[in-house]
């Protein structure tokens, strides 16, 4: 069967993708922050290290320094004093002589070994040493981590949480960061109805700006959230005018197709510019990319499958160049399909499944069943997409297919 939806004139997902980053220009906007507000932002330029990480050397257990010379012809040392994280031994460890060390604690400079205690012997003064050690056991080496002035992060990293456990431990407390993008959201469609109103005959809740809103949580952007839209030319036109005058991007959902209520493109053509309008994706034919007078727009379709997932694929890396953000590529698994997968030749298809070993220890996908664009419990249940090429028709089980797990937009 030839997909209904395969006409000519689409454009394929990756030069969709391609087109639009090429038309992004990312903000030049930096502000300064300090490191407790850091989660999420996007570093605008390198972070080089003030300092040595360890700053000394430290002795990595509990136990007794020493020089590793002093222990060649003996196997008992001397005890002459103690080093504590924070309280340095300052005196002298002489061919000889040991001192008992903690771990984190600064190893005195004529010290090079530390041996653990579970392998001495204490007799009063006398520390006897039971198994052969090599020189430098257990000595965590100043720098060894990252060096004085060395490149910890590059510009373009959106910092998380151990990031900035990294940057506490370097002292590092004032950032430089790239403003906040302000996102717009706009849901269209006489049927929404927002949470909290009553469901007349026809109507169903407003579900993608709520799903979108908490997708751009990940991207750590400001949501102006402007409700639903009516299917109006001229309220729709206000709208994109509006959000247009205070955002960086507008996303709007719905009216995106070629329906009699679909008035998307015309206002975008009427007010901006079109740069394309139809992928050949499944889901998310309809999505529409374009320039307002200050801002990018990006036009979702309205089922709330496809928005999510044009939201995913298409929206977000757009932001994300528009934010100056250098996001990894995504990495692509190889499983088999436990089942036969409906495809018919003309779209690139991003099916939806669950992705889990076999008692062989084989990767496995299992599609989450009716892939429809309307229904959100295929997205809910998945974890990762199943990529199946435009020129793919149906495939067998046990077929090998592309994988692509889920990232963090849908956490
Ligand atoms: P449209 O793209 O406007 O033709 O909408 C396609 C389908 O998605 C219709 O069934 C709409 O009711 C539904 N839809 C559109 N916008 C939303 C929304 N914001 N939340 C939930 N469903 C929506
Ligand atoms: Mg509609």
């Amino acid at each position: 069967m030839v997909d209904c939806c395969s006409a000519p004139g689409l454009i394929p997902f990756e030069q969709a993708l391609e087109n639009m980053l090429a038309a992004i220009k990312p903000i030049t906007d930096v502000e300064n922050i300090t490191l407790i507000q850091a989660l999420g932002r996007v570093l605008s330029n390198d972070i080089t290290s003030p300092i040595n990480v360890p700053g000394h050397n430290n002795s990595a257990m509990d136990g007794y320094a020493f020089a590793h010379e002093s222990l060649q012809n003996q196997q008992s040392l001397t005890l002459v004093g103690r080093s504590m994280a924070g309280q340095p031994f300052e005196g002298e460890c002489k061919k000889g002589q040991c001192i008992r060390i903690m771990t984190g604690a600064k190893i005195p400079a004529d010290c090079d070994t530390v041996e653990m205690q579970e392998n001495c012997q204490v007799d009063g003064e006398n520390i006897h040493f039971l198994a052969p050690r090599h020189r430098g056991d257990n000595v965590r080496l100043a720098g060894e981590d990252i060096s004085r002035d060395q490149v910890v992060f590059k510009t373009g990293r959106r910092l998380s949480a151990i990031d900035i456990g990294v940057l506490a431990s370097l002292g590092i407390n004032e950032l430089s960061v790239y403003r906040k993008l302000n996102v717009a959201l706009i849901a269209t469609g006489d049927e929404l109805k927002a949470l909290g109103q009553p469901l007349e005959s026809g109507d169903i809740f407003e579900s993608n700006s709520y799903a979108l809103s908490a997708m751009l949580k990940n991207l750590n952007v400001n949501v102006i959230n402007f409700g639903v839209i009516a299917d109006d030319e001229k309220a729709i036109r206000e709208a994109f005018l509006q959000a247009d005058a205070q955002a960086d991007a507008v996303i709007s959902s719905g009216g995106v197709s070629v329906g009699d209520a679909d008035y998307t493109k015309l206002v975008l053509e009427q007010i901006g510019e079109i740069a394309f309008w139809k992928i050949a994706m499944k889901p998310g034919k309809p999505f529409a990319f374009g320039k307002l007078p200050n801002s990018i727009f990006f036009g979702l379709p309205g089922n709330p499958v496809s928005a999510m997932v044009t939201a995913d694929l298409l929206a977000m890396p757009a932001l994300m160049k528009l934010q100056n953000c250098q996001a990894n590529p995504a990495i692509t698994l190889h499983a088999k399909t436990v089942t036969d997968l409906r495809k018919a030749p003309g779209r690139m298809d991003f099916q939806r499944g669950v992705l889990s070993y076999n008692e062989q220890g084989e990767l496995m996908v299992t599609s989450t069943g009716n892939q429809g664009s309307g229904i959100l419990t295929s997205i809910a249940a998945a974890n990762c997409y199943i990529v199946l090429p435009a020129e793919q028709g149906r495939v067998k089980a046990n077929a090998t297919v592309n994988i692509r797990l889920f990232e963090r937009f849908f956490a």
